[in-house]
């Protein structure tokens, strides 16, 4: 009875789930990022040398793995609206990027939910993926980057508005002067959050600022 109970179940469809957070056939539909740009590492149609997002980024590199589509977008969602406290622990198995990448950080980071946000949602995707790679890192994830203030949700908003929605909203809360840091967050969309945070960082003396996001939003 209770094996019925708390069967898994796939995060996207429903079926059974045995062992994982997606049944075999949602696992297969996966989408990994395949072509990047070569300095940045922003995901694009093709592969090339140069991208748009070059000359803007704070940051010196993005490394980032798979496709923000079902079924990732489903897990998503349940963890961030529905209250999939399961789906959370499933994060950080569906990493792809060879542990070797995550060596060279003296810090990770993760992007810092709102206050009000992470008492609703208890635990955030950012959070979690954060101690995945310090762990993997031998590192401590740390609270590097702190909310100065409140900011509304960056998906309701256009990207000029999601640039000023969060110009000025991060603080550095920990000393960064000289340090390797990794900033850890779920989603890349604009990457107006992670160049936010990436600038700060950079102002605060931080050598070099890479950052780690699960999916992306797309190709660009
Ligand atoms: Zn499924
Ligand atoms: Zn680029």
């Amino acid at each position: 009875m209770l094996s019925e109970i708390f069967r898994p179940v796939c995060a996207s469809c429903g079926e059974d789930a045995p062992g994982g957070i997606f049944c075999t056939e949602c696992a297969g539909n996966l989408r990994n990022l395949t072509t990047f740009c070569k300095t940045c590492g922003h995901p694009l149609n093709v592969e090339a040398l140069v991208c748009g997002f070059c000359p803007t980024r704070r940051y010196d590199r993005l490394y980032t793995d798979l496709l923000y589509a079902s079924p990732l977008k489903d897990l998503l969602k349940k963890i961030k609206f529905a209250y999939g406290v399961r789906g959370i622990f499933h994060l950080g198995g569906l990493i792809k990027q060879p542990d070797s990448i995550f060596l060279k950080y003296d810090v990770i980071a993760p992007v810092p939910s709102h206050y009000t946000r992470k008492l609703r949602r208890v635990m955030h995707p950012a959070d979690v993926l954060a101690e995945y790679i310090a762990g993997i890192s031998g590192k401590k994830a740390e609270r590097l980057i702190v909310r100065r203030r409140k900011t509304g949700y960056q998906w309701k908003l256009k990207k000029k508005q999601r640039i000023r929605n969060v110009s000025g909203a991060f603080a550095v809360s920990g000393v960064c002067s000289g340090k390797k840091i990794l900033i850890v967050d779920d989603i890349y969309t604009t990457g107006s959050t992670v160049n936010e945070c990436a600038k700060v960082l950079k102002i605060n003396g931080a050598e070099l600022v890479d950052v780690y996001t699960l999916c992306c939003s797309g190709y660009y």
